[in-house]
């Protein structure tokens, strides 16, 4: 059964499905079950990256699926090692060829690597190359507010999204504020927070109320405040579960008491020091 899922309006009109599938850390012979389930469960929106190593099971999970390339919604992302204009150019034809697809509907520079000062020129890359029509939309990840001020000010476009290390333990409010302010979607990468939120107790006793797990309550949280999601999963019944999230409603208080759960929890690297 195919769930319906809301999609958020990019700042250039382009529709982004707001739950899509993650697969960081699924090895490349893993990685085409693993899309094929979440094509199977009704997921249109995969989110890779070159150095995940597994762009080409994703495509493979694509070619086999038969579903229409305009249905889909795929998201790719530039590694710090190809950041530069010529390089950036090379880089999207590389993964371009290895999801087997002519174009990507997003692509986003995947870190700032500030140390490196190369988003900017990066960036102009991405502008050459969503003119040429070869990205639908294009975006940044892990860009601090500082580093999406200047981007906005030396770029001629404003990105469309910027993912994000953001749970209930990273609530990350600032480069939220930032986002909203220059009209850049959020989108949360580790929104489970790899797992480590799912057995806190504020969690498990709202879930109780609602009769759901606790992973669907923290999805849930994030979709009531108009994120985007890519929670991963190589469990079959956990990726069909991910998507079960339009039947219930937080109320004000439930989300309240999940906002007060922020902390110092950062799972991943911090973008103003990690240069890759
Ligand atoms: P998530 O927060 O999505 O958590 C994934 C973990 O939670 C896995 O161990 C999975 O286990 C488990 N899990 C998933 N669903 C459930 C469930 N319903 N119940 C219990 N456990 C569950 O972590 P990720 O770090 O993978 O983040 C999601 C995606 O974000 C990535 O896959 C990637 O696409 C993107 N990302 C982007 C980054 C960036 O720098 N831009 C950095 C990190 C991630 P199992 O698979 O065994 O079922």
């Amino acid at each position: 059964m195919t769930t319906a899922i809301p999609t958020v309006t990019l700042n250039n009109g382009v529709e982004m499905p707001q739950v899509g599938f993650g697969v960081f850390q699924v090895p490349n012979e893993e990685t085409t079950a693993a899309v094929a389930s979440a094509l199977k469960a009704g997921y249109r929106s995969i989110d890779t990256a070159a150095i995940y190593g597994n762009e080409e099971g994703v495509g493979q999970a694509l070619a086999e699926s038969g579903i229409a390339r305009d249905e889909l919604f795929i998201t790719s992302k530039l590694w710090i090692s190809e950041m530069g204009c010529e390089q950036t150019i090379a880089g999207l034809d590389s993964s371009l060829r290895r999801l087997g697809l002519e174009y990507l509907d997003l692509f986003l520079i995947h870190w700032p690597a500030p140390a490196k000062d190369l988003y900017v020129e990066t960036w102009r890359a991405l502008e050459k190359l969503y003119a040429d029509k070869k990205i639908r939309a294009i975006g940044v990840s892990n860009f601090q507010p500082a580093h999406l001020t200047k981007l906005i000010a030396e770029g001629s476009i404003v990105p469309a999204v910027n993912q994000v290390e953001l749970h209930p333990a990273l609530q990350n409010r600032e480069v939220i504020a930032a986002n909203a302010e220059h009209g850049v979607v959020t989108e949360a990468w580790s929104p489970l927070a790899q797992g480590a939120m799912l057995t806190d107790e504020t969690i498990l006793a709202i879930a109780e109320t609602h009769k759901v797990t606790a992973a669907q309550v923290i999805l849930r949280w994030h979709l009531q405040q108009g994120r985007v999601i890519i929670p991963k999963s190589v469990t079959e019944s956990r990726i069909i579960a991910n998507l079960e999230l339009f039947g219930f409603e937080l109320t004000g208080e439930e989300l309240g008491s999940i906002d007060a759960l922020d902390r110092d929890g950062r799972t991943g690297p911090n973008p103003e020091t990690f240069n890759g």
